[in-house]
């Protein structure tokens, strides 16, 4: 029967699939004893679950090829022999024949048993080691679960996956992303948190904060996620699907029309020139960025290179990436900004602090690499290396004081000094910028811009300090407002000090790409604008619709709205949207 379930869009598009579930510890199971006759079709179809869950595997292992498989290769082996496991095995049949649970149930206590066993172990190795449990049952839960008619079945098997769980993980996403999931619906998360933030990259649909999706979505069912409107409809009509076949057409037909503003400069209806950059978050991004005519990549972050694998990136793995990323930039400045780990950024390298008890107030970027000072060297070393093959400026993020700037650029001069000893060519002159984040950075940006050679606005962070709220929370999210008069008179004071100091400042937030706010942006002064590429032709256009001296003339009045509805009513009254 058709059911729908909202969320908060995330990352637009649409998708249709078979809804794979995650996260088996929120499954509800159905814990009434079995009644006699049924114990023995029970065990068989525990069986014929493990069964499916081994094809699943040997299926994954036979996909994989080169350098993955030898990544993901042990684990699949260790999960696979899991699966295997007598005891493991034994002991459910035991539960249902003696226990009278219900397979679901059974696997369900196994697991929680088996995971709490794990995490009571000292060693962190062994510890981690309860996760492969996880997923192993999971993949059995999931198989159990797959109940689809046989005609849903035809179809999804032609349409891929749909990840449906609690929450995803930066680096999962990657991953998932490139092994055929076509969208995400998570139940919890918000569209600034960094998984969305890729997802938009990797043009994946995702939508979070979706309410009853764990308990009530199962594996195998037929869903058509609309990730612009942050809903996801399962076992579509023959109508829902004829709007997803719409849906195709029109995108196509509005990306032809974009299409004619790659390589076009963006300008304002009035004729002001604007500068945008890209950020980017893979190699493929910068490609691509150049393809649409950007004046350079405003914001790489790096921290994805460090979640993509287990163990940190050594200096000349990380060299080869930055100097890989400006030969791709083919002359156009990129600018790298240093590891920003902490806070939502799950850790595989173990750098961020332990268990701190605020992780966004804590110690994270800059705060981070000035204290894992040997991790920060090999990764300024790194980018001074590919300094020499193109222009390179460097980005510091979560900078609160000019002091912590001021020290990063005596590193970076003491190790071109010793690449320059150890015979490198390093250029004598490099840029040196601050992300402006954290609200005293923004409040005395002058002292700031004293020691910066250019500054970055991150308007996602700099949006949830001001307004004390998480930008991963959507528990908060209706406080999370960029318009929110606080944020824009922080903004515009911001790019005024910067014009002042003939300074550069370009806005690297989600909303540097976000239409709904080009007419906000261009208003209070904003010309540096850097987006995800995929925002590029959507904004370009957006901002060529904007007269930058009708929204210019309400700068006053912008600056003193009450409200954020007061912010939007000035602007729709010059806007005429
Ligand atoms: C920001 O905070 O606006 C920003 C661009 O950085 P990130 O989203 O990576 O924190
Ligand atoms: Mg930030």
């Amino acid at each position: 029967m058709r059911r729908t379930f909202s969320g908060n869009a995330a990352a637009p598009g649409m998708a249709l699939g078979r809804v794979r579930l995650e996260q088996p510890a929120r499954f509800s199971v159905d814990h009434t004893p079995l009644p006699d006759n049924e114990i023995e079709p029970e065990v068989a179809r525990l069986e014929r679950a493990f069964a499916a869950a081994r094809e699943d595997m040997a299926e994954l292992r036979r996909k994989l090829h080169g350098a993955l498989a030898r990544e993901v290769g042990e684990f699949i082996d260790a999960h696979a022999q899991l699966l295997e496991d007598p005891e493991l095995i034994e002991g459910l049949r035991g539960m249902i024949r003696k226990g009278r649970f219900r397979a679901a149930a059974a696997l369900k206590a196994q697991r929680d048993r088996l995971v709490s066993v794990f995490d009571s172990m000292d060693d962190p190795y062994l510890r981690s080691r309860g996760e492969d449990v996880d997923h192993v049952i999971a993949r059995v839960q999931s198989a159990l679960a797959r109940q689809a008619s046989s005609e849903e079945k035809k179809l999804a098997t032609r349409v891929g996956e749909i990840l449906v769980t609690d929450s995803v993980a930066p680096g999962e996403l990657a991953h998932m992303a490139s092994h055929g999931i076509l969208a995400v619906v998570a139940g919890s998360g918000s569209p600034y948190s960094h998984s969305a933030i890729l997802a938009r990259s990797l043009h994946l649909p995702m939508l979070v904060n979706a309410d009853g999706v764990l308990e009530d979505l199962r594996d195998g069912d037929l869903a058509l996620v609309d990730g612009a409107r942050g809903e996801v409809i399962v076992h579509p009509t023959a109508q829902d699907l004829a709007g997803y076949r719409h849906w195709q057409r029109e995108s196509t037909r509005e990306g032809q029309r974009l299409a004619q503003l790659a390589g076009v400069p963006t300008r304002t209806r009035d004729g002001v020139q604007l500068r945008i950059f890209a950020n980017a978050e893979r190699p493929e991004d910068v490609e691509r960025a150049r393809s649409l005519g950007v004046a350079g990549i405003g914001l790489y972050r790096t921290e994805f290179l460090f979640l993509a694998r287990p163990g940190l990136p050594g200096e000349d793995e990380q060299f080869t990436v930055y100097r890989d990323l400006v030969f791709a930039a083919g002359g156009l400045p990129v600018t790298i900004r240093t590891l920003d780990l902490g806070a939502d950024k799950a850790d595989a390298a173990g750098l961020v602090m332990a268990a701190e008890p605020n992780p966004a107030l804590g110690v994270r970027g800059v705060r981070l690499s000035l204290r894992q000072i040997d991790v920060f060297v090999t990764q300024l070393r790194a980018i001074l290396r590919a300094s020499c093959y193109g222009p390179i400026r460097i980005l510091v993020p979560m900078v609160t004081d000019a002091v912590e700037l001021v020290e990063v650029r005596h590193l970076i001069m003491e190790c071109a000094r010793d690449l320059r000893t150890a015979g490198h060519e390093i250029p004598d002159q490099f840029e040196l910028g601050a992300m402006v984040e954290v609200p005293a950075a923004a409040i005395n940006v002058r002292a700031l811009l004293e020691v910066s050679d250019f500054i970055a606005i991150g308007s996602n962070d700099l949006t949830q300090y001001l307004l004390a709220a998480d930008r991963n929370n959507d528990q908060v999210g209706k406080l999370y407002q960029p318009s929110n008069p606080a944020v824009i008179r922080t903004l515009a004071y911001v790019i005024a000090q910067a014009r002042r100091a003939g300074k550069a400042a370009c806005l690297c937030g989600e909303i540097a790409g976000d239409p709904n706010f080009a007419a906000m942006l261009v208003a209070i002064g904003l010309e540096d604008f850097s987006m995800l590429p995929d925002r590029i032709l959507g904004q370009r256009d957006a901002l060529s619709r904007c007269s930058r001296k009708a929204l210019r003339s309400l700068g006053p009045r912008l600056l003193r709205a009450r409200d954020s509805a007061e912010v939007e009513r000035l602007l729709r009254n010059v806007t005429g949207d």
